[in-house]
């Protein structure tokens, strides 16, 4: 477990807020009311959260979509990408990875959100394939930062797990634990993201550590921490 966990990261092209425990929002009530003030010097009205239902789809929030997808958690969605300035495009988690990628060439985001469902069914790749398709996005140009999630000191499966993983799978499990993390890296190098892009070590483990919402160690805690990337 790593312990070089930031909150906010900034690069030349976006800013990462990888929130916590003090960051808590609860999904069911952003439909509602405003958000928590969090980190992040974008208005509430400029955040976009969606219904996150462990699938591998995702949306674009472009000029054409933006009015259109104003309310927080209307539609399915676990992966959001944009090349819109000024627009906060984020996750809710609490032990599945947020992913954030980075297009510098092309200024484009995504912000994923990467449980070990949407992991194995190919989520990453599904928001590289859509960024390409609308800005271009090379992977080889991507940069990658994988957040607080749940790390294989404390990410303990059983069997019914493993079954329900393919086959390629079986290779991020050892010690009957799923390690989501290299799961995730390695997708992302595979897809073409050189290694020295793919950041580790934004990451830390949720369970372990307190500072962070874990739904593994309180499964009766509805909030979430959020994970937001916006263009400088
Ligand atoms: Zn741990």
């Amino acid at each position: 477990m790593t312990q070089r966990y930031k909150t906010m990261i900034k690069t030349p092209t976006a800013t990462i807020f990888f929130g916590n425990a003090s960051h808590a929002v609860i999904p069911d009530v952003i439909r509602t009311t405003t958000l928590r003030p969090l980190a992040c010097p974008l208005p509430v009205q400029q955040l976009f959260f969606q219904n996150q239902v462990h699938k591998n789809q995702g949306l674009a929030i472009t000029e054409e979509t933006r009015k259109n997808y104003t309310a927080h958690l209307v539609h399915d969605s676990d992966y959001l990408i944009t090349h819109l300035p000024n627009i906060g495009i984020g996750v809710l988690t609490a032990d599945c990875a947020p992913i954030a990628l980075i297009d510098p060439r092309n200024t484009a985001i995504a912000m994923i959100h990467a449980g070990w469902r949407g992991s194995v069914g190919g989520i990453v790749l599904n928001a590289l394939a859509h960024m390409n398709n609308l800005y271009g996005t090379q992977a080889s140009d991507a940069i990658a930062y994988i957040g607080p999630c749940a790390h294989t000191c404390c990410y303990q499966i059983d069997q019914t797990f493993v079954n329900q993983l393919p086959g390629w799978a079986h290779a991020f499990v050892q010690n009957n634990r799923f390690d989501l993390v290299a799961c995730n890296s390695t997708i992302l190098r595979q897809a073409g993201i050189p290694a020295e892009q793919i950041n580790l070590n934004t990451s830390t483990c949720t369970i372990c550590n307190e500072k962070f919402l874990s739904y593994r160690r309180n499964s009766l805690n509805p909030a979430r921490q959020p994970s937001i990337i916006w263009l400088n």
